[in-house]
């Protein structure tokens, strides 16, 4: 490709919102413009990128006989009240009416359309198992679309599913998918954990998710460096330290104008570890109050596993209706009316807690005994807490989530009606699994964890080119003829290359191409006509050789294969 016939357009600066470098850089270089919050455009370089994590993707997803096919994003929506996610799903879905009024949604993803062809297509064991996957376009209103394209409202997934007629058929599905998803990250050169998850919406009975480590991330996870453990915070219990040890009788102290925990233990005394922080949630049911040890965090998903149902913080007038307190002076001793949980390293020990009176809190409770409740995983597993299965430190991790799979079980075939007919004639519901990956996330944590100063570093295999040639004078004749001539030959031997052919100054180039972040970098300038050599530069390490023109095509095969 050529420069000045190509839309590259690059910029100095980096754009005004943009926080992760992903997010700069990929504006930068002119792969991706912004058209509305989380809806981008991906121009050539974009383009290029994306379509070459696909054909990886392709290649990996064919590799383990799942059959492309393609569904609409324009989904009828029946199939999403039969599944009752039309009701559980809420601002994320765009939903619409056609012109008769009927109800109408875009897909977020597929698991219904999948059942509904399935249960049209598939009649007995002998058609069992399938994975059929799609590289398609996914509509998600989400609430908070940042960080250019790591979370947009409109992106490509590739999602596949799989259709087996038992649990253990399912499990062999299921791996396959997980070393496919391992090729396939792997040779994208994006570094990643693979995490236990939550399987939230999705529901279903296991789940596993790709992370690649980065500081862009917003998911978190906790990993064990001593025996492999690793889990998504979500699911993470790390085993907490123990409190100072409290013999103290429960009594009702003044604790005049302290109303967060450190207030409190600042003037009573105690370490943050011996008191309780009470939070209150209004869930489906009413009023609840979540217990988490006063130096611990809440995490609202664990909150919600536990409930079995999303709530949300209560409102300070909601809190004075429920319990007569203000937020400050709440706990769980004498509360009616109220569903109490209880975060699990609270059964054990006496604690501070607020004492339902403004500016009095009460000491030496114990939970379970002072006071009923039930018992849940609540807190956020910390660094330095031990491994749940060696109890060695676990390190936490911010990340970006690439991919993921789950196993559905029955959840979409039973209420689509997709079953089969066993080798007895009985009908079976079909065994379903469901598996995403995102692949501008996988560009953009590529960027992500591999860039320096300069620009980005790309990997070969999703490089948008491989060699990046420049002549720096392109009015000098000799230097233009040798580089059509390099640029012809490499193509020849098979690279993809681009050629900076702009009137531009050599350092305006030169920053452009480290930008750019292409692997090789082939530079014609004044040393060809005085020495016979061009300049061959690797952009990962910088490292130089200068090369007689005719050695030009064998010395990039070589540096290629020492480049991942
Ligand atoms: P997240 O927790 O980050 O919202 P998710 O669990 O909703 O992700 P899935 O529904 O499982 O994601 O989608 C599968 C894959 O699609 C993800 O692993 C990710 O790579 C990609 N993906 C999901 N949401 C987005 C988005 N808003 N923008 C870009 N890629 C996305
Ligand atoms: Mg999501």
């Amino acid at each position: 490709m050529r420069w000045t016939r190509s839309l590259i357009p690059t910029l100095r600066d980096d754009p005004a919102d943009a926080e992760a470098i992903s997010h700069k850089l990929m504006v930068r270089a002119g792969l991706v413009r912004q058209l509305a919050a989380g809806i981008y455009v991906y121009l050539p370089l974009g383009l290029r990128v994306l379509e070459k994590i696909n054909a990886i993707i392709r290649e990996e997803m064919n590799g383990i006989g799942g059959q492309e096919i393609t569904m609409p994003v324009l989904h009828p929506a029946e199939l999403w009240q039969q599944s009752g996610r039309w009701d559980v799903i809420g601002g994320e879905m765009f939903r619409l009416k056609d012109r008769n009024g009927r109800d109408m949604c875009l897909g977020m993803t597929h698991e219904e359309i999948i059942a509904w062809i399935a249960a049209r297509e598939i009649r007995s064991y002998r058609d069992l198992p399938q994975i059929w996957y799609q590289i398609q376009t996914k509509e998600r209103d989400e609430a908070r679309p940042r960080s250019g394209v790591l979370r947009t409202r409109e992106f490509l997934m590739k999602d596949s599913y799989t259709l087996d007629p038992d649990a253990a058929a399912l499990e062999i599905s299921y791996h396959a998918h997980k070393d496919a998803y391992r090729r396939i990250f792997d040779r994208c050169g994006v570094g990643y954990v693979v995490v236990e998850s939550d399987p939230g919406m999705m529901g279903g009975s296991g789940s596993h998710e790709f992370m690649a480590p980065s500081a862009a991330g917003e998911d978190e996870v906790a990993l064990c460096d001593a025996c492999g453990y690793a889990a998504n915070v979500e699911l993470a219990r790390g085993v907490p330290t123990e409190p100072a040890p409290s013999s103290a009788k429960p009594e009702e102290v003044a604790t005049p104008g302290a109303h967060t925990i450190a207030e409190v233990s600042t003037q009573l005394k105690v370490d943050p570890a011996a008191t309780i922080k009470t939070l209150v949630f209004i869930g489906p049911d009413g009023p609840v109050l979540a217990l988490v040890r006063g130096d611990h965090a809440l995490h609202e998903r664990k909150l919600a596993r536990a409930l079995r149902a999303e709530s949300r913080p209560a409102h300070p007038d909601e809190v004075k209706r429920h319990l007569g307190v203000s937020p400050g002076s709440i706990g769980p001793v004498g509360v009616r009316g109220a569903r109490i949980v209880a975060d699990l390293s609270l059964r054990r020990g006496r604690y501070v807690v607020g004492a339902n009176r403004d500016g009095f809190h009460q000491t030496g409770v114990a939970p379970g005994q002072d006071f009923q409740c039930e018992w849940a995983d609540l807190q956020v597993a910390l660094a330095g807490e031990g491994c749940p299965n060696c109890g060695k430190p676990l390190r936490i991790e911010r990340v970006i989530e690439v991919g993921n799979i789950f196993k559905l079980g029955t959840k979409y075939s039973v209420p689509l009606g997709a079953m089969y007919l066993d080798e007895r004639g009985q009908q079976q519901p079909i065994v379903m699994g469901s598996y995403g990956i995102g692949p501008a996330r996988i560009a953009a944590s590529a960027v992500e964890q591999r860039h320096d100063a300069d620009g980005i570093v790309w990997p070969w295999a999703i490089a948008p080119f491989h060699v990046h040639l420049v002549p720096v004078a392109v009015k000098d004749a000799g230097q233009m003829a040798a580089a059509e001539e390099i640029y012809r030959d490499l193509r020849q031997a098979g690279f993809e290359v681009l050629m900076d052919d702009r009137e531009e100054r050599a350092g305006v180039k030169f920053k452009d191409a480290d930008l750019l972040g292409v692997p090789i970098r082939v530079t014609i300038g004044n040393a060809l006509a005085k020495e016979g050599v061009v300049e061959i530069r690797q952009r990962s390490t910088r490292a130089d050789r200068r090369v007689p023109k005719a050695e030009v095509v064998a010395t990039v095969r070589e540096i290629a294969k020492t480049i991942s």
